[in-house]
């Protein structure tokens, strides 16, 4: 039989293999956008239909992109568009991991961590028995709250004036209204900045257990349309100013915070400092002064910090979390001094954290399973607190990742793990 002929057959079979090959070929040659499909094909049908016009056009074989077990019709609505399939990580596991916070309850748990990145896992999995030998890691966090500071124009500085003294005297009636289509959105406070013609409202929430940057800009959206803008003739220029500050490094951030202020601490003996992690005091300080504090000085950077994105960024694709947030996440500040002759008190400092345990990636199917390894699960009966012990399993673990890459760099160890650990196939 002719490959016409065969194809034929299979229309008479089924009629819906050569409707789906046209909107294929429709889909490759542009005739219909990826986000044309119809409604009445379920998310998985649609990623395959894109997946395979992607093919065609690009001549690349898109096999493992279309293997997996999530939602697809969830994912394609909620997370994705134009979904083609997934884009897969290896997931480990670090720990145990000794935690003494005030919602991890001195517990030792076991954290997933999604990277590509050789020698991490096991690097912050040394971090962690170092951790665990000296009794687990103390960690705080404070919830300072999500932030959106949309920008306003006015005509000059007398109404900028005017303008900021109305939404003082209106900021109960604004609270009232941004808080009204939410069970779990309340706003702390409005903080105000002005240059001339310009004028910045940065809000700052307490979003629950949610990152909350969604539930803000909605709220913020709607406050502004329905009443700043009609009731003060000021205009609204972008919902989002750049003084949020969302995904970016910035100060007003690094001094206010954002989402989560963590502290994350632990004092190392002589034992725990040459037993695992085969340093001593006076180097590890030594490499703290010259490499965190003088060089990130020299470099003018904002954070710190020898390597908080690694562990922020693994952390954040493991659980959930906006993984872009690793932008603003990462900047923060690594103390290391002596304690006694031969020991050291080291600690993680990250003031600018927004965090998840609803909401956004966390409902897909791999991160809630990262989730439930940590028992976070959000309950509408106590909001916040299942965020806020993921905050602390999360400053812990940046501490076990940055003592471990400090220590590693004063015994000279770096360069020797990733060539174990962390070369790839293709330098062969
Ligand atoms: P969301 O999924 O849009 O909203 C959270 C939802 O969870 C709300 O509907 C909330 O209820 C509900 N919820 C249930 N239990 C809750 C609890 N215990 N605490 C808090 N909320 C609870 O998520 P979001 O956190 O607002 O936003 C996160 C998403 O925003 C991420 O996907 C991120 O990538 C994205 N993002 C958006 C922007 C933006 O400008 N829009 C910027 C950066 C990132 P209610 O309906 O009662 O509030």
């Amino acid at each position: 039989m002719s490959h016409l002929q065969s194809a034929a057959v299979a229309e008479i079979n089924n009629p819906d293999v050569d409707e789906k090959e046209r909107l294929v070929e429709d889909l490759a040659e542009g005739r219909v956008r990826f986000h044309q499909l119809p409604a009445e094909l379920s998310g998985r049908e649609q990623a395959e239909l894109r997946r395979k016009a992607v093919e065609r056009k690009t001549g690349a074989r898109l096999d493992h992109m279309g293997r997996y077990s999530l939602d697809a019709d969830k994912a394609g609505t909620q997370n994705c568009e134009n979904m083609i399939g997934v884009a897969q990580i290896p997931m480990g596991v670090i720990g145990p991991l000794r935690i003494r916070g005030l919602h991890v309850l001195d517990e030792e748990l076991l954290v997933p961590l999604a990277t590509s990145e050789g020698a991490l896992i096991a690097s912050t999995n040394r971090g962690c028995r170092a951790l665990r030998e000296a009794g687990g890691a103390v960690v705080r966090v404070e919830n300072v709250g999500i932030t959106r500071a949309p920008v306003f124009r006015t005509s000059g500085i007398v109404q900028t004036t005017e303008f900021l003294e109305w939404i003082q005297e209106h900021e109960g009636e604004i609270r009232n209204r941004l808080q009204e289509d939410s069970r779990f959105l309340r706003l702390i406070d409005i903080r105000t900045q002005a240059m001339g013609t310009t004028v910045y409202l940065r809000f700052r929430f307490d979003s629950g257990d949610a990152m909350g940057m969604n539930m803000a800009t909605i709220a913020c959206d709607r406050v502004i349309q329905d009443f700043i803008e009609p009731q003060t003739g000021v205009e609204c220029v972008s919902l989002s100013g750049n003084y949020c500050v969302d995904k970016k490094p910035s100060y007003v951030n690094f001094q206010e915070g954002r989402g989560k202020k963590v502290f994350a601490e632990v004092s190392l003996d002589k034992h725990v400092l040459e037993k695992v992690l085969k340093t001593n005091a006076r180097a590890l300080v030594e490499v703290q002064y010259r490499k965190n504090l003088l060089g990130s000085i020299a470099a003018g950077s904002m954070g710190f910090n020898a390597h908080y994105a690694n562990i922020l960024a693994a952390f954040f694709l493991a659980t959930g979390q906006d993984p872009a947030q690793v932008g603003e996440a990462a900047v923060g500040v690594t103390c290391i001094e002596q304690r006694g002759p031969e020991g050291v008190v080291a600690s993680v400092y990250l003031p600018d954290v927004p965090l998840a345990a609803v909401g956004g990636g966390t409902g897909l199917a791999t991160q809630r399973e990262a989730l439930d390894m940590l028992g976070v699960q959000a309950d509408s009966e106590r909001p916040g607190y299942a965020v806020m012990r993921l905050a602390e399993i999360l400053g812990a673990s940046v501490l076990a990742g940055e003592l471990s890459l400090m220590a590693a760099l004063t015994s000279r160890d770096l360069a020797r793990a990733h060539e174990r650990l962390g070369r790839s196939g293709a330098r062969t």
